[in-house]
């Protein structure tokens, strides 16, 4: 029988790449957004590539959502022992112009959200003796202007994933998390919009600064976790590995 993965905020961008590449790679995927058309929109096209995939409409914020989002994957789809922490907001600004819901909200969805559904789906892990836990942190962890929040947030995620790696070694579960730098995706071109750059010159402005010379895609990160994830990965765990086109943003 196939292994089970949830990915979070799989309904568009690096997540909808991530349970595209891990359909492919014969895991059944749960599909897992705050949309859930978009959600579906995923799943179908899994189905349609001959995967097995089903969508699930939550907020990873949301305790109760959380758990009947996991109980419903567990009995649909088996009990999952992969879950990839993909769900995330921006709400840049300024420390002085950032208000007190640009911080809760991107505390809720990035580090509330990958400690619930990684408290409620690591107890299928432990009952299978096996487990995978990828969560996306990103290159602003190392400091980003108008990213306080955000760069709280996802240096938090580098710090949750080496504690699980700790906790969970014993149980056959690895912890480790992805750090990608400038990727395409709706994320990404609603920055520019929001600084009011042009995307054409937006990505020409990050590309000067990757040493591999081009934009990152989804495909690059969802290749990553596809490793991370693998049978072959595991004494691999607590690492933060950055896919952003060379050593550092
Ligand atoms: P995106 O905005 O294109 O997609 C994010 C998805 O998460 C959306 O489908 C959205 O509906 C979903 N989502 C948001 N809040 C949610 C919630 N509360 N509950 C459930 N789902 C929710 O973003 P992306 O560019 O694909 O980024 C994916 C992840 O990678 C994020 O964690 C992001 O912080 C991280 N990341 C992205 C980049 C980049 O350059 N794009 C770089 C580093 C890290």
């Amino acid at each position: 029988m196939s292994r089970v993965a949830i990915v979070t905020g799989g309904g568009r961008g690096i997540g909808a790449a991530t349970a595209r590449k891990l359909a492919a790679d014969g895991l059944a995927v749960a599909v897992v957004d705050l949309d859930e058309t978009t959600a579906g929109e995923t799943a179908d096209a899994i189905k349609q590539a001959g995967g097995t995939s089903i969508a699930v409409g939550a907020d990873v914020s949301d305790s109760a959502q959380v758990t009947a989002a996991v109980e419903r994957v567990a009995a649909e789809l088996g009990p999952p022992t992969v879950l990839v922490n993909n769900a995330g907001v921006l709400r840049d600004n300024l420390l002085f112009k950032m208000s007190d819901d640009d911080w809760e909200t991107v505390m809720g969805v990035h580090l509330r959200g990958a400690f619930l559904f990684s408290r409620t789906v690591q107890k299928h892990m432990v009952d299978a003796g096996w487990g995978r836990i990828v969560s996306l942190s990103s290159t602003s962890a190392l400091g980003n202007r108008g990213q306080a929040n955000y760069a709280t947030a996802k240096a938090g995620l580098q710090g949750f994933t080496k504690t699980l790696a700790i906790e969970l070694g014993r149980y056959g579960v690895t912890a480790n998390a992805v750090a990608p730098g400038f990727i395409a995706t709706d994320m990404t071109q609603a920055t520019a919009a929001r600084v009011g750059v042009d995307w054409d010159d937006f990505v020409k402005n990050a590309v000067s600064q990757i040493p591999v010379g081009r934009a990152g895609r989804p495909e690059d990160v969802a290749n990553t976790v596809s490793f991370l994830v693998s049978e072959g990965a595991g004494f691999v765990s607590g690492q933060v590995i950055y896919v952003a086109g060379g050593p550092r943003a």
